[in-house]
């Protein structure tokens, strides 16, 4: 399988999607990037693996669930950086139990091991760590989710690509990395506001400011009302919601992540939260390949 990324582009959402309570809205795309590699992943795991490569590792090893963005990402980035992979899964799957995430993982090379659900909860364990590590041959160990040094760091490469002239800039949150990277590098006068997906994700506030710790954070605003019942849970207004977004923009949204986000965004449009005059650009991260939990429900 090879990796073939396109490029990212800025798509104007039509004037009718916000009836013009806000001067205009757009979506940053990453999600074209790559149909399995979400876009943020990508930008985190490529510091990650440029990191380990330059200190002489052969192999990374990070955690996910079977469901993961980050797993998927991680196996793909790493075949495209000729390190070798090895994902540590949440739970104990027999082989026909695989779901299309970890399969596809598989087929970017990426070494499993199944973690029982007590093993998993150690992962940032030191003692857990050091069994992986000798296990496997003293690989690289990235976090779940990326969300170290390197991955702040990749993830403020994103903030290049958008424009000082944007207002509001609407990113969803799910270690705070993309966010806290994407704060580092916007401009002082562009708000940068994070929409977390967990039930009660106020606790997010203490890690983002941890990162931030020292400087201005009066440009940020974290906001945990748009959870639809937990991570990774739906409701059917949410994915009605999803197929609307997709008539009305021709944009495809994420259960998980982007689609709990633009409906937060469209309710603040809606009930004049923003400025007339914002200019808003909302982050597609990607997580497209998170929709085949959804099964048939989805009209994209
Ligand atoms: C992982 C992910 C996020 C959250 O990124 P963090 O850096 O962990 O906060 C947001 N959107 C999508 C689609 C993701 O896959």
């Amino acid at each position: 399988m090879d990796i073939i990324l396109e490029q990212p582009y800025i798509q104007p959402l039509h004037k009718d999607w916000h009836r013009q309570q806000v001067a205009s809205v757009a979506m940053l795309r990453l999600d074209v990037l790559h149909p399995v590699v979400s876009g943020n992943k990508w930008y985190k795991l490529k510091h990650n693996i440029q990191y380990a490569l330059s200190e002489g590792y052969t192999q990374i090893l990070t955690f996910g669930g079977a469901y993961s963005n980050h797993l998927v990402a991680a196996a793909a980035t790493a075949k495209a950086y000729g390190i070798g992979a090895i994902g540590i899964v949440k739970g104990q799957y027999a082989e026909k139990q695989l779901t299309p995430t970890l399969k596809e993982c598989m087929d970017y090379g990426m070494q499993l091991h199944f973690a029982t659900n007590e093993d998993y909860a150690k992962k940032g364990t030191a003692d857990y760590l050091e069994s992986l590590s000798n296990r496997y041959n003293a690989p690289f160990i990235i976090p779940e989710g990326g969300a170290n040094e390197w991955g702040r760091e990749g993830a403020a490469e994103i903030a290049q690509l958008i424009p000082q002239d944007y207002s509001h800039i609407c990113v969803s949150v799910g270690t705070g990395t993309t966010l806290v990277g994407i704060y580092n590098g916007t401009g002082s006068e562009q708000q940068v506001l994070g929409y977390v997906p967990m039930k009660h994700g106020s606790y997010m506030k203490e890690i983002v400011y941890t990162h931030l710790e020292g400087m201005d954070t009066s440009r940020l605003s974290l906001y945990d009302t748009w959870h639809f019942g937990g991570f990774g849970k739906h409701t059917a207004e949410l994915v009605s919601f999803m197929n609307t977004f997709y008539n009305d923009t021709q944009v495809p949204l994420d259960m998980v992540y982007t689609a709990k986000m633009m409906y937060g965004v469209q309710e603040q449009i809606n009930s004049g939260f923003f400025p007339a005059d914002a200019d808003i650009l909302c982050i597609h991260t990607g997580g497209l390949q998170g929709n085949v939990s959804l099964g048939g429900q989805l009209i994209y």
